[in-house]
């Protein structure tokens, strides 16, 4: 196996899973880790894609693939509203998924599927599996601390949190400590309902579901799994962190551009700051230029991923001015998409600007590269405030993007005493999900207890 001697023993074949990711990069890749490490369990795997984002999986001939079609139409599929997205593929893929499973389900007698293994987010799966007599597992993709805020959220909403005003977001959230009211993980939308019906029915479907996995550890989220367990009746394995047993690279959507490891090869030990805000966050044209503005000021060299679609409508890059483009060359290096993973293990990284997706949350504090944390919507602004106020392993922008503040963030985390205090943190936390990889640590007890779990089911008649 692959990772950094993480091993799992090839076991001979068990019977067959059927997993479903939802189609974003940051979901895609720890659904298809997850089946990497199933399969090295000695599951069979069938994974059923929509035709929406399909990544290369041709890395992965001894997967089993179902396309299935999505109904999404152009402009749909195009939109950047991603809970009208949610809804959409939600409503629309209820057939195509149901006539997939019941097909597979009644061919399954050399090689019967115990049960299905779905994202969270497919809230949908839950009556299809229920209707076919399947047991379904839910792959919950973020953190435990940004699954219970995402349920605390009828709460606060009845307490007016979300009708607070601006002058009024750095309060705390005395039911929800350590968020504070800007962190409530809300998400814009021109949805008519507003986000929290799909973020209720995520939430209560997963209640339904047999089985509950997290790609974090439990180490991490101590507190968290302690609440999670008074509200989530059903047995949940923490086995992550899933890309240390394999990169999350296979499942890319974009190509990942080598160039960035060739420019990092030829900087100084720990002196790149690597800026990236993952595979759906947006921004206005002033903040991009807020964002170069800061990266140009901060005299550290910088490689920056400017994914196309950051700036809605623009090549992005095209609506800098002269002046700052030629700061910007003069010590940064842009790409349209990176292999991240090795960047961040790479040496000449020293820090990393994210918008603090969960992956790219857990994959820093693996690397032990401390960040600074610009959330944009939903979990990001829970994940960021741990690595803030709990974890210490980050610097979280509290006004925004905003060039001064940005500066001063990158000179902290790259040369202050605070970067100094934030590696030794992470370097603690690196030691300690180094642990809970090992036999007898946590995750990989969870992992033999996942496996355990699934084996029990008996194949549906
Ligand atoms: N990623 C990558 N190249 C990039 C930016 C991101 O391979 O240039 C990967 C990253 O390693 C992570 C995923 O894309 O696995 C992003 O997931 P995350 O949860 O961080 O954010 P999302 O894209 O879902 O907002």
């Amino acid at each position: 196996m692959d990772k950094k001697g993480q091993t799992i023993q090839q076991q001979s074949p068990r019977c067959r899973l059927v997993l479903f990711p939802l189609p974003l990069q940051g979901h895609i890749n720890p659904m298809i880790q997850l089946a990497n490490i199933l399969h090295h369990k000695g599951f069979n795997i069938s994974i059923i894609h929509t035709k929406y984002n399909f990544p290369n999986l041709s890395k992965y001939p001894h997967f089993t693939l179902y396309l299935i079609p999505d109904g999404l139409s152009e402009s749909e599929a195009s939109t950047t509203d991603i809970i009208l997205l949610l809804k959409l593929l939600n409503e629309k893929c209820v057939e195509p998924f149901l006539d997939c499973l019941a097909r597979l389900l009644s061919d399954d007698a050399d090689d019967p599927i115990p049960c299905i293994i779905t994202d969270a987010i497919w809230y949908f799966t839950q009556a299809v599996a229920d209707n076919l007599n399947v047991p379904r597992i839910v792959l919950r993709t973020s953190s435990v601390g940004s699954l219970l805020a995402f349920a605390a959220l009828p709460l606060l909403q009845d307490k007016g949190y979300l009708s607070w005003k601006n002058s009024e977001m750095d309060a705390p959230v005395v039911e929800f400590p350590p968020l504070k009211v800007k962190d409530i993980p809300t998400i814009e939308t021109r949805n008519e309902e507003g986000p929290s019906q799909v973020i209720a029915n995520m939430v209560e479907q997963t209640k339904k579901a047999s089985g509950l996995i997290f790609n974090t550890f439990k180490e991490l989220e101590e507190p968290e799994f302690d609440k999670l367990r008074e509200q989530f009746l059903i047995p949940t394995f923490a086995i992550g962190p899933f890309h240390k047993y394999f990169s999350a690279s296979a499942g890319s959507i974009w190509t990942q551009d080598r160039t960035s490891i060739s420019w990092l090869d030829i900087q100084a030990p720990k002196s790149v700051i690597y800026v990236s805000f993952g595979s759906i966050a947006e921004m206005h044209e002033e903040k991009l230029n807020e964002v170069a503005w800061g990266l140009a000021n901060s005299a550290q060299p910088f490689l920056w991923v400017v994914r196309p679609g950051l700036v809605n409508g623009s090549e992005c890059l095209e609506i800098l001015s002269k002046e700052l483009l030629e700061a910007i060359n003069r010590r940064g290096y842009i790409v349209k998409w990176a292999p991240q993973q090795e960047v961040l293990s790479h040496p000449a990284t020293g820090g990393f600007w994210t918008h603090s997706g969960w992956n790219s949350t857990l994959e820093s504090i693996c690397e032990g590269v401390p960040t600074i944390c610009s959330p944009f919507f939903g979990d990001q602004m829970v994940n960021s405030r741990y690595v803030n106020d709990i974890w210490k392993v980050g610097i979280m922008l509290e006004k925004g993007l905003e060039r001064v503040e940005i500066e001063s963030a990158i000179q902290k985390l790259m040369v202050g005493k605070e970067g100094e205090d934030m590696r030794k943190n992470i370097t603690c936390m690196k030691e300690k999900i180094d642990l809970c990889l090992k036999p007898r640590g946590s995750s990989y007890q969870s992992l033999d207890n996942l496996v355990d779990f699934i084996s029990s089911f008996r194949s549906p008649v």
